[in-house]
């Protein structure tokens, strides 16, 4: 699932990864959709954004 970035925040998410190509200023995302692993977690601590792009990549 391909996201593109947006100029404004995605309202629904908040996110402190500050190194991700996506993050914005005061915990936002600018990706317009999210995917979120792994299909068996068991709690948050096994789940995690398939979406990241680190900003070196950019
Ligand atoms: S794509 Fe994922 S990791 Fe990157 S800012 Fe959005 S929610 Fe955070």
């Amino acid at each position: 699932m391909k996201a593109k970035k947006m100029d404004y925040p995605n309202s629904g998410i908040k996110c402190e990864v500050q190194n991700c190509h996506f993050y914005m200023h005061g915990d936002h995302c600018c990706a317009d959709k999210i995917e979120v692993q792994s299909k068996f977690a068991t709690d948050s601590q096994e789940t995690d954004c398939a979406t990241f792009l680190p900003q070196a990549q950019w």
